[in-house]
């Protein structure tokens, strides 16, 4: 049983690609672990979004993922603006967190990069306040993708340097959970690359998705001219295809296409078709969800108190602590 915490980014509806990819492994993860998911209000900051709709996106998200089925009963779910402590916390570790080490993060220079307009302080601290985020609750494990690595060793740095400043032993140092096999990628719909919410329009299939809006997206999915050889390896967009079909479909289902397309004989209209059945089924209850959740303010309003407390509960042992290992003493 780990202490586990992971943040959620405010921006956009869940996909496919998050769910097989993040959610259905934190459903697991929340059964055998004491976690914290919190949906990341304050780093969302950093793009200057307006107050409606910062509101809505973290409606959305909070609607999303418990739609999904992360559970406020076995998991803390919160949102990190109603955790004031994870500022204290954030303003202590910016004490020592120099200029030169967070100038050196990778995606602190993606952002310049993209936009020299915006290179603002938030940008330049998210290391530390994702450091905060995760010791705040003294948490011994972090979720985290190939993209996040980094992260998870600033925080590490971060993590070590207050032990080692304070000769002691108070922060666990985080390390990567660990999902046991390969992670699953989700390819998209235009036929190269992965599932994402930035990509081109169509290339994405969201759990929010109408029947009519998964056909056609599925439908318009890139092929190819078909196969011209018995059992020829599969191209791409083919491959992505197949992909998907397995996370969806039976296994006699995906059988059945191989078969066809090993012996020169699959039609991509009737694979389509039959992908585009199964995504509808298999989105469906999600959508369902959704939809209900989002007019119920009266239980969402109740999910997000019950976390706040549990979470503050944590983070103001974390904090007091932390305040007199300091030096912040009572008179
Ligand atoms: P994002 O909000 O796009 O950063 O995605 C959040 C998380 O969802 C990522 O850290 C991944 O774990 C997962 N994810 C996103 N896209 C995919 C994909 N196409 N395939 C598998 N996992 C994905």
């Amino acid at each position: 049983m780990e202490i586990v915490v992971s943040g959620i980014r405010p921006t956009g509806n869940l996909h496919l690609g998050n769910y097989f990819g993040a959610i259905k492994n934190f459903i697991k993860m929340q059964k055998e672990n004491k976690c914290y998911f919190f949906i990341a209000d304050y780093h969302s900051l950093t793009t200057h979004p307006t107050p409606n709709d910062l509101h809505g996106n973290v409606k959305q998200v909070l609607v999303e993922y418990l739609a999904a089925g992360l559970d406020p009963d076995i998991s803390t779910i919160y949102i990190q603006s109603d955790v004031p402590e994870i500022v204290e916390l954030y303003l202590l570790l910016n004490m020592n967190a120099y200029l030169g080490e967070l100038e050196r993060c990778t995606s602190f220079k993606e952002k310049v990069r993209k936009h020299p307009e915006n290179v603002n302080a938030g940008l330049l601290t998210y290391p530390t306040l994702m450091a905060a985020d995760v010791i705040i609750h003294k948490a011994s494990k972090v979720p985290v993708g190939k993209d996040q690595e980094q992260n998870l060793e600033m925080m590490r740095t971060f993590a070590r340097r207050f032990n080692r400043i304070y000769k002691t032993d108070f922060f666990p140092i985080p390390s990567a959970y660990n999902f046991g096999k390969a992670l699953v990628k989700i390819p998209g719909l235009n036929g190269v690359g992965k599932m994402g919410k930035s990509e081109e329009e169509g290339n994405a299939l969201f759990l929010a998705d109408n029947e009519k809006v998964i056909r056609k997206k599925v439908m318009r999915a890139v092929t190819d001219s078909g196969p011209i050889e018995m059992n020829q390896e599969k191209p791409e967009p083919i491959k992505n295809l197949f992909t998907l079909l397995e996370v969806v479909s039976s296994p006699d289902v995906v059988a059945h296409f191989n078969e066809l397309y090993n012996k020169c004989e699959i039609r991509y209209g009737d694979l389509k078709k039959q992908l585009a059945e199964d995504m509808v089924e298999f989105c469906h209850p999600f959508k369902e969800k959704i939809e209900e959740l989002s007019k119920n303010n009266n239980y969402l309003r109740k999910v997000v108190k019950m976390g706040a407390e549990k979470a503050r509960e944590s983070a103001s042992k974390t904090i007091k602590e932390v305040r007199e290992i300091i030096g912040f003493k009572e008179f």
